[in-house]
């Protein structure tokens, strides 16, 4: 069997992972200390925040019938928010989420599907693909530390598509169009509070201001009962003050966030910020994954087809159908 090489387990690569470990030997390669990418949860004190996907939604038969089995295990459950959207801070639409259109969460945490999905994958955690050299007919790739982690005759990229630009050999067929693909950044602020805010809904879609989404964590299922608020940037905010310090950001999006819902979040006992360099991508067109069969490197990911998570498992599926044809 062939050897191949995935770097990033988040929902591309686990997806593809799991396709391609019957018709080849599979090895995953992924830089953080768990499973999910950007599908992913973050515990402090008690409180926990989903800081990057909120929740998602399944409208292809093919991400369905992935979902189904997990939804049986109560993995995958709906979170029925109440959610409306607020302009400015005004309440313009109010709508509870059903049946109707289930809007998922995983249980108890958003990268606990990525650890489910990891269970039978030959993984290798906390290990940052670095380099990725031609040594024969195969790619040899190395770790930051320049240890040599092997040789494959495949290597597939599941990364943010200016990763792969950093990672990829030269000679990669698709290395323009990779390069084309433009990701917008944002920023997640996380409250913890001791005390419950009045508020009378679970997910707010923020227009008119500089924050885009809040939503009370804790009313997710399966989450700690410890009152949390996210609460995201817009991408154009955080796109204009990528460079700013954190103590800045902070206090920017605590101001505008009490501004949004008149209640002063200043407050929280527990307060905490991610940077997201590369978290979503508006509609793309075209080649749902990039697999350049001369050179034997491909590369997958949301960023093929759009910021969700469903994009990020049609993107490897579609990369593993090709690759099955050519193992
Ligand atoms: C703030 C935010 C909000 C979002 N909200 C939603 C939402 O509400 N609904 C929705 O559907 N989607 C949402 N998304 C998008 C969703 O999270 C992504 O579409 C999806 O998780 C992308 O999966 P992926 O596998 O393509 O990439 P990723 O999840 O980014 O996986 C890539 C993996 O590669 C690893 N990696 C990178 N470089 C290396 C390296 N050199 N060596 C080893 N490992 C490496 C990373 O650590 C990561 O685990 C949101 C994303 C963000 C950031």
């Amino acid at each position: 069997m062939k050897r191949i090489a995935i770097i990033g387990a988040g929902m591309a690569g686990l997806t593809l992972a799991n396709e391609l470990k019957a018709f080849a030997d599979v090895q995953v390669y992924e830089k953080s200390k768990d499973y999910g990418g950007r599908m992913s949860t973050r515990c402090r004190n008690n409180y926990q925040f989903d800081h990057g996907a909120q929740f998602f939604i399944a409208k292809t038969p093919a991400f369905k019938e992935f979902l189904q089995p997990f939804i049986q295990k109560d993995l995958v459950v709906r979170w029925d928010a109440r959610f409306v959207e607020l302009t400015g801070n005004e309440v313009t639409y109010r709508w509870t989420w059903t049946d109707e259109v289930p809007h998922y969460v995983i249980a108890p945490s958003m990268n606990s599907l990525g650890k489910a999905m990891a269970k039978d994958l030959s993984m290798q955690l906390e290990t940052h693909v670095n380099e990725i050299k031609k040594t024969g007919q195969r790619w040899q790739l190395t770790d930051r530390e320049g240890k040599v982690l092997g040789s494959y005759e495949w290597v597939i990229l599941a990364i943010p598509a200016k990763q792969v630009i950093e990672l990829v050999p030269n000679e990669y067929k698709f290395k323009k169009e990779v390069a084309e693909k433009n990701m917008n950044a944002c920023y997640s602020l996380m409250l913890g509070f001791k005390e419950a805010l009045p508020l009378e809904w679970d997910a707010a879609l923020v227009k008119e201001t500089d924050i885009s989404w809040i939503c009370n964590n804790h009313s997710k299922p399966g989450r700690s009962s410890h009152y949390s608020l996210l609460i995201h940037s817009t991408n154009q905010w955080a796109e204009e003050n990528i460079e700013l310090d954190n103590e800045a950001v902070k206090k920017f999006l605590i101001q505008e966030t009490s501004t949004v819902i008149q209640q002063d979040v200043s407050v929280a006992e527990h307060i905490d910020l991610h940077r997201w360099r590369y978290a979503n991508i508006q509609k793309q067109y075209g080649d749902r994954s990039f697999v350049d069969n001369t050179n034997r490197l491909a590369a997958i990911g949301d960023w093929c087809i759009k910021g969700r998570v469903e994009s990020a498992f049609l993107s490897g599926l579609d990369g593993a159908a090709k690759l099955k044809q050519l193992l």
